[in-house]
């Protein structure tokens, strides 16, 4: 028997319903398997659901759920979430960044601004550094 032979019998993973025509689900359903057509639509209007990352601190993996967690800087480049103890940390370390230019530790002004992600810097920059940087890219 070829692989490509009769098409077997499909099942909904969800409702264990034989099922003519099933459908993907989508990834951030978590589901394995396939679907029926009703419960894909099921799922579809189901609010999102709430991602398990959701509520996880990416820094520490605390769990104090989505209500006491803080969104990082975007300048961080983090995926995710922190708890509150971590952002401070953060913040804190943010802050020291913030000081001084991370490629010549001149003292920054007011608004330093942070490194482009394809500079593979994590810091801050003075104007000087920052424009000496884009010049190259
Ligand atoms: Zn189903
Ligand atoms: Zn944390
Ligand atoms: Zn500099």
């Amino acid at each position: 028997m070829g692989l490509f032979g009769g098409k077997k019998e499909e099942y909904c993973t969800v409702c264990n319903k034989r099922t003519p025509r099933t459908s993907k689900p989508k990834k951030e359903w978590n589901i394995k398997g396939q679907l029926c057509a009703k419960c894909f639509v099921d799922y579809m209007k189901k609010p999102i659901a709430k991602k398990k990352s959701d509520d996880i601190c990416v820094a520490c993996g605390a769990e104090p759920g989505g209500l006491n967690l803080w969104k990082p800087k975007k300048e961080w480049q983090l995926q995710g979430w922190l708890c509150e103890p971590c952002l401070r940390e953060w913040e804190k370390s943010d802050n020291e960044l913030k000081k001084n230019c991370i490629v010549c530790n001149t003292k920054l002004g007011f608004f330093p601004r942070y490194a482009k992600k394809e500079w593979n810097l994590k810091g801050y920059l003075c104007k000087n550094c920052w424009n000496a940087q884009e010049s190259k890219t």
